[in-house]
């Protein structure tokens, strides 16, 4: 080897095995080490990355209901709740440093409504509203560490790729987990009943919501030794979650009933028995399989009205971004311009309910009217459409049974 052969100072190869090499006063380094290098600093960076909200663009709760109000038909008392808890996570997430003792707790929600009456749409909504990184997941898709299915810390996986991978941005952001009902402990009484899909993940989940550093791995899936984990804390995250709960107005009745029975005159306490979920109460969970530390962890407890005929038409015609909307963008781009006849929307309202689809449904009535005449429309040279109620009765006639797939 020639004497003044250089070597790389961090790995100690010389220049022709490490190709080549950067000379600094006295030092050497190779391309390898500089990527190295530049990798750690890049990671050290993310973790550091200073992640503030700026208390003077902080969206009011009114602000924030507002704009829910524009997307979201009705659901005021879950939209009130959202906005409060939005807001009040931003202060939290905003405060600098604590100049007292009083510590603000973060406040996770649970809503509680039957499925297609507007909780995800609710949480997309928020999304788009705020400036926290936000994420959706599925807690079908979780079980315990072990099990097939997806570690519970994949949770905090999709976070962080909202976040863009900046740590301290993800320990301040916002998940919703969706079908929390589904990882229910399935019998009242856990000695008879130990199912590890439910008890299992909720004692997981447990530890994310009470605030704890976790590790994640960052490219999702199940954990392995080689893969390099990112720590999250999850003391500042705001959980919200959302569940249909099938059936636990049963339970809401009965606790009612025997509250009632006994405790002042029976008739002077009026209750609406269509909308019992108005009256939901931790207990209602508890009866329905969730463990009470979970409970405890979601203190902030709301429902979903049910969508009445009313509802469902406005949902067709009203939101910004409505079904009705969307099809007249569409044909305006080919520059037709599509009415519907007013007996067309109820036609629609009375086939979602017929068929039990709910909100859910509307749409795929919608596109299965209109389904011909965007085959055709393009190719022919019209500039208007109207859909009326013979048009429509005869396209859902044809498509029949398919509906109600
Ligand atoms: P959930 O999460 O409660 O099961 P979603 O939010 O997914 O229901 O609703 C399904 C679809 O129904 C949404 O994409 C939306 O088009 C429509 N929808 C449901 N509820 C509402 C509502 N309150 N306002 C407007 N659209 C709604």
């Amino acid at each position: 080897m020639a004497k003044n052969s250089k070597v790389c100072n961090f790995c100690g190869r010389n220049e022709r095995d490490a190709g080549l090499l950067i000379t600094g006063i006295g030092v050497n380094i190779c391309a390898t080490c500089t990527e190295a290098a530049h990798k750690i600093i890049e990671e050290e960076f993310r973790r550091g990355k200073e992640f503030r909200v700026d208390s003077e663009d902080i969206p009011k709760p009114r602000e924030i209901k507002e704009f829910l109000d524009q997307y979201v038909i009705g659901q005021d008392e879950a939209k009130k709740f959202l906005s409060v808890a939005v807001y009040n996570h931003y202060k939290r997430v905003s405060q600098e440093v604590e100049t007292d003792d009083v510590e603000i707790e973060k406040s996770n929600i649970i809503m509680v409504g039957a499925t297609g009456t507007g909780k995800t749409l609710l949480a997309r909504t928020i999304a788009k509203k705020l400036q926290v990184p936000f994420t959706i997941v599925d807690a079908t898709v979780l079980t315990e560490a072990g099990y097939v299915g997806e570690d519970i810390e994949s949770i905090l996986t999709r976070l962080l790729q909202a976040a863009d991978y900046n740590v301290a941005a993800a320990e301040k952001g916002i998940v919703f987990i969706d079908e929390i009902d589904k990882i229910a402990r399935k019998g009242d009484n856990p000695s008879i009943t130990r199912d590890v899909s439910g008890e299992g993940v909720q004692q997981g989940m447990l530890k994310l919501l009470e605030g704890s550093v976790v590790l994640v791995p960052p490219q999702g899936g199940r954990k392995h030794p080689e893969q390099k984990m990112v720590e999250v804390n999850t003391k500042n995250i705001l959980f919200i979650c959302g569940g249909a709960f099938d059936g636990i107005e049963k339970r809401i009745a009965s606790r009612l009933n025997t509250n009632v029975v006994g405790f002042r005159d029976k008739a002077s306490v009026s209750i609406d028995r269509n909308n019992l979920l108005q009256y939901i109460a931790p207990q209602d969970l508890k009866a329905f399989g969730l463990i009470p530390e979970i409970i405890g962890r979601l203190p902030i407890l709301t429902y979903l009205e049910p969508l009445d005929r009313e509802a469902l038409k406005r949902i067709l015609t009203e939101p910004k971004n409505s079904i009705i909307k969307q099809y007249q963008k569409l044909f305006k781009m080919d520059r037709v311009e599509l009415t519907f006849d007013e007996e067309v929307i109820d036609y629609v309202v009375d086939k979602a309910i017929e068929y039990k689809l709910g909100a859910r449904g509307l749409r795929s009535i919608v596109e299965a009217i209109m389904i011909d005449i965007m085959f055709d429309i393009p190719s022919e040279h019209k500039d208007k459409f109207n859909v009326d109620l013979e048009y429509a009765k005869d396209k859902i006639e044809k498509a029949g049974s398919k509906m109600l797939a």
